[in-house]
């Protein structure tokens, strides 16, 4: 019998990657729900799964802020149930905070913390009542150190954290593994679909010089980055594959390898200064002009 897998945010990015990789497993061994909120944008998806026989992939809307549009999703999946639930939709918002408004702020947290939240809730009763399951979430570095101008996006995935930790606690007694994905830098549409304040926009007008100075040159660090160390799609996937694989998965993976540097300072020095000043230094020293 086929694993049942559905993944949410799969027009791009790692949800494209990892739905084409789970559908063309040599073995067969997955059925996939890929969902996206726009299905106007499953050519790409289509694209690459081409040769697949239509047995071990199936495309569906799923808007992860909208519970109708989720129970809707649920309701199509031939198998009533799923056995693996991914979520990986999510978006960035980045800029000086005192920019952002309530709207843009509500609608990161509606889509990575809510949306994460609310997937899970739909399927949760299933897999208790089934007794067996597996979560994964696509999380980020973002969500276990700050990381200046993205304070809200570092708040919705910090949160996300906070809630898969608590439901993996209880879900043990159930059989459900719950396993976060941590990513840093990844080669995807994140950059181009984020909210970015640019350094020209009239929205910036009113922040000091400071502050945009420091903007320019994180705006550059990032940049760079991304450049040089971001990884692979399917760097991401292969770890995926291993939480999947495992008889008993881990809580978190680390798609580097292991620990960033600095999230580890976090750890060494609970005071916290140590792991603000070296960040910044990071982010904002001169020799990175
Ligand atoms: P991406 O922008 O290519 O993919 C994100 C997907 O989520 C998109 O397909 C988008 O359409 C979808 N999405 C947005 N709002 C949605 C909604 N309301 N309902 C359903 N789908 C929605 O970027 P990605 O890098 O593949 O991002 C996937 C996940 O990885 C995100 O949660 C992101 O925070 C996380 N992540 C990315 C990076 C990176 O550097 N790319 C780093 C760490 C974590």
């Amino acid at each position: 019998e086929k694993k049942v897998v559905l993944i949410t945010g799969c027009s791009s990015g790692i949800g494209l990657s990892l739905a084409v990789r789970l559908a063309s497993d040599p073995d067969k061994t997955f059925k996939v729900y890929a969902t996206m909120r726009n299905l106007a944008k499953k050519e790409r998806l289509i694209e690459c799964v081409k040769s697949l026989h239509k047995d071990t992939l199936d495309i569906l809307q799923m808007d992860v802020t909208s519970w109708q549009s989720i129970l809707d999703a649920r309701d199509r999946i031939v198998e009533k149930r799923v056995d693996i639930l991914v979520c990986n939709a999510g978006v960035g918002l980045m800029g000086p905070l005192e920019v952002q408004s309530l709207d843009s702020m509500r609608q990161i947290l509606e889509v990575n913390l809510f949306g994460t939240i609310q997937t899970i809730q739909a399927f949760l009763p299933g897999m208790k009542v089934r007794g067996q399951g597996h979560i994964l979430v696509t999380g980020s570095t973002g969500g276990l150190q700050g990381l200046p101008f993205n304070e809200v996006y570092c708040a919705s995935k910090f949160a996300i954290e906070g809630a898969c930790e608590s439901l993996a606690i209880l879900l043990q007694h159930f059989n459900i593994h719950v396993s976060l994905v941590e990513c840093g830098p990844v080669n995807t549409d994140f950059l181009v679909n984020l909210q970015k304040a640019e350094l020209g926009d009239t929205s910036l007008q009113q922040v000091d010089d400071l502050t945009l100075n420091l903007y320019g040159k994180y705006l550059q660090h990032c940049g760079s980055v991304f450049q040089n160390a971001a990884q692979d799609t399917e760097d991401i996937v292969k770890v995926f594959l291993e939480a999947i694989q495992s008889p008993s998965p881990a809580f978190r993976y680390f798609t580097s390898g292991d620990v960033p540097p600095l999230t580890k300072l976090k750890a060494t020095e609970p005071g916290g200064s140590r792991y603000i000043s070296a960040l910044s230094k990071t982010m904002f020293s001169s020799e990175e002009q």
